[in-house]
């Protein structure tokens, strides 16, 4: 029977995950018909301007194609980390390097909040660039200009403890039971236009959990600012 339970349920998954995605695909691929659509009837110019917004919404697509390749990927559950000695300090200056210029377009303040003394940690690099890249990147999205942002890591009895705060829209009680599902996303139409696919935040959860750590947000509310923490387990 608990099979059969749970067979039932991965179809059920399969079923909806298949919508899910014929969905998501639907709405760029709509507008680069109906794009090619007004351009062969003459009520779009042939111009840089129309043919820039037909790119970027296939740059949208190709940018969905890439994000579900990699949620296929984490919830297949075949994550090879490749674990290596790291040092945490490294990895948030990683981080300020590749957004940094991001944050200083915006007029956001990136502030570091590093534990002086942090010895080097096992885990993999590229996996943890990727969940913060995608908190950072996330805090920037959702922050007005002029607001700020902090990355902080520290050591919490055995874990090694990384936050990501800001100041940005924040996200309501009822809400944040959900972000971490794959498509949420809070306000649809929005983030339809800045090209978010609510997946990000899927797979930021499957690389932590494959670090056996544990990943959670806090929000005061909207526009009250969010944050989003992770802890990774290091053993001794
Ligand atoms: P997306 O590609 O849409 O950003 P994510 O999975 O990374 O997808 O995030 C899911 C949703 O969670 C976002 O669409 C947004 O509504 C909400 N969210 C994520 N990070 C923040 C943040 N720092 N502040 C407010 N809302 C956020």
């Amino acid at each position: 029977n608990q099979m059969a339970d749970k067979l039932e349920k991965i179809e059920t998954m399969r079923r909806q995950l298949i919508g899910d995605v014929s969905h998501e695909l639907r709405t760029p691929l709509t507008a680069i018909k109906g794009y090619l659509e007004a351009l062969m009837d003459g009520v779009l110019p042939a111009n840089p301007e129309t043919y820039q917004q037909i790119h970027s919404e296939i740059d949208r697509l190709q940018r969905l194609v890439n994000d579900l390749q990699e949620l296929s990927r984490v919830e297949a559950d075949v994550i090879q980390l490749q674990v290596a000695p790291v040092s945490p300090a490294s990895l948030i200056e990683r981080i300020q390097n590749t957004l940094g210029r991001q944050f200083e377009e915006k007029n956001i303040k990136l502030v570091t909040d590093v534990e002086p003394g942090l010895p080097n940690v096992l885990l993999d690099q590229d996996r943890i660039i990727q969940v913060l890249t995608n908190l950072v990147g996330n805090a920037l999205q959702y922050t007005p200009k002029g607001g700020k942002v902090i990355i902080c890591v520290r050591w919490e009895k055995t874990n090694l403890l990384f936050s990501v705060k800001d100041t940005g829209i924040g996200i309501s009680a009822e809400q944040l039971n959900f972000i971490f599902n794959r498509f949420y996303r809070t306000d649809k139409s929005r983030n339809r236009a800045s090209g978010g696919s609510g997946i990000g935040l899927t797979i930021a959860k499957a690389l932590v959990q494959a670090h056996r750590g544990t990943i959670w947000a806090e929000s005061n509310g909207e526009g009250k600012g969010s944050t989003f923490s992770f802890l990774i387990p290091i053993p001794k």
